[in-house]
């Protein structure tokens, strides 16, 4: 089969979703394209006094449900293609957890790796100016993505709020604590997709016990606590990427819950395997130092390829896109597919795992913790009072919760797997909200 592009699966999932709930052709038409597509170029004087012209783009794709929301990736391959699908993209997820957004996404075609720290300061606030005027707090909020950090954030809600005359931190999420940053933010992610599989397994049948004091408790307190050594009931986890996602998974899965052994993960250069349980501390250690997980000695080595086939409860991808194909669906052994990463599983590979009987819990829904923490952030900068760790991780746990109920509902009601069940759900909150306003 030829390969898509992501836009083309985007609106392939769409198409899906659209035949089942029997979507009108007015909000269909709406909801297959973006509502605004804006290409910037953003010239950045160099170090070696050379000025040098970079292309951007900011997609917003629906506003229907409030602002709009999406990350900034820079990246040398940036396509507006790519950008429109993960806009579509943000447009599900704000609405799946229910948060009062619609969806976005930005993206500058460069290297951040090939520009010094003086370079990338001066085009993150180029970036800004150029799309200073389809931004802001209530009109479109910007997030670290592909590249991207919380420095780099600063800096674009600084030049921000020069632009309109007053402090702004409402702009962009993803900033540092100092600055209006919100407490929680780094684990978001994993910490979301964990609560997601704490309710999966317990429909899936998997007994996962949560120890609840950990479940809320901040990262840099269970970084210090031991792994747990199960006996009985094991519950086997292999991780693919070792990333923000991936090593927060690691972390979270061997604090949050007593009974699970991490028994593989990977990076770009490979995967570990230990049948035992990959203890977190060490394997992150070897991370930071070697740059690669697979110096580390007490494990065999694997390939990504192998990690993905082995005979775990749960498997969470956490790296890269379309790694779950119809070549290898069938080879899949987990129970749940937990997708912290951004389309790991093809359309083909969901119905192969939906007729095996492997519950998928589909990345807009197990990675909308970040979107979702980022959004509390939001709310803390517009309303300037500021919440702990715990209060955010109740209130993330809830989203979550909700968020994967809703799918489980649609799913079942339908008789399809649950990324169908999400869409369903998503995409009926964003019609109604259409139709609400009139626009349809
Ligand atoms: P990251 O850049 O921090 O880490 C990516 C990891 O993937 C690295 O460990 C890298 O070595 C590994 N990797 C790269 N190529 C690989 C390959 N061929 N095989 C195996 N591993 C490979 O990125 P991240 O923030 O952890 O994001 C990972 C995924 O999660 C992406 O799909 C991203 O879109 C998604 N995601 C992340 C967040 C977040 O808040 N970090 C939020 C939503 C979705």
């Amino acid at each position: 089969m030829a390969k898509r592009s992501p836009f083309e699966i985007a609106q392939e999932q769409l198409d899906k979703v659209a035949k089942i709930i029997k979507l009108d052709p007015a909000s269909y038409e709406m909801l297959r394209w973006p509502m605004r597509e804006l290409r910037v170029t953003i010239p950045v004087k160099m170090d070696d006094g050379s000025v040098k012209v970079f292309k951007g783009f900011r997609v917003q794709y629906n506003d229907s449900r409030g602002p709009t929301k999406g990350g900034i990736r820079f990246h040398p391959e940036e396509t507006i293609d790519t950008v429109r699908a993960l806009a579509a993209w943000m447009t599900w997820k704000t609405s799946i957890v229910n948060i009062p957004y619609g969806g976005s996404k930005g993206g500058v075609i460069c290297n951040p790796k090939e520009m010094s720290k003086g370079e990338l300061e001066r085009l993150s606030r180029g970036y800004i100016r150029a799309i200073g005027r389809f931004v802001g707090p209530e009109r479109d909020i910007p997030a670290p993505d592909v590249y991207t950090t919380p420095q780099m954030m600063s800096w674009m809600m600084d030049e921000y709020s020069k632009i309109v005359g007053y402090n702004a931190p409402g702009v962009i999420t993803g900033k540092p604590q100092a600055i209006g940053g919100s407490r929680g933010r780094e684990d978001a992610t994993a910490r979301g997709g964990m609560f997601v599989l704490r309710e999966a397994a317990k429909k899936a049948g998997i007994n996962l016990i949560e120890n609840k004091e950990n479940s809320h408790r901040k990262p840099q307190e269970l970084e210090k606590l031991p792994d747990p050594q199960p006996k009985a009931n094991v519950i086997k986890v292999a991780i693919q990427g070792y990333g923000n996602a991936g090593y927060y998974a690691h972390l979270l899965v061997t604090r949050m819950f007593d009974n699970v052994k991490v028994v593989a993960v990977s990076d770009s250069k490979g995967g570990i395997y230990n049948e035992n349980g990959l203890p977190f501390n060490p394997v992150f250690e070897t991370k930071t130092k070697e740059k690669t997980v697979t110096k580390y000695k007490d494990a065999k080595q694997i390939s990504n390829k192998e990690l993905l086939e082995l005979d775990v409860d749960v498997l969470i991808p956490a790296a890269l896109e379309e790694v779950i194909t119809e070549e290898n669906a069938n080879r899949i052994k987990a129970k749940i597919v937990l997708e912290l990463a951004n389309g790991p599983t093809t359309p083909e590979a969901d119905e192969i795992l939906f007729k095996k009987g492997i519950v998928v819990i589909p990345d807009f829904l197990a990675n909308a913790g970040g979107v979702t923490v980022s959004y509390f952030e939001w709310v803390q900068n517009i309303t300037g009072y500021y919440w702990d760790y715990e209060e955010v991780y109740e209130k993330l746990d809830r989203k979550m919760k909700e968020g994967y109920y809703d799918t489980v509902k649609a799913a079942e009601g339908h008789k399809t797997h649950n990324r169908n069940g999400a869409y369903i759900v998503s995409v009926g909150r964003v019609v109604e909200a259409m139709k609400l306003r009139g626009w349809i």
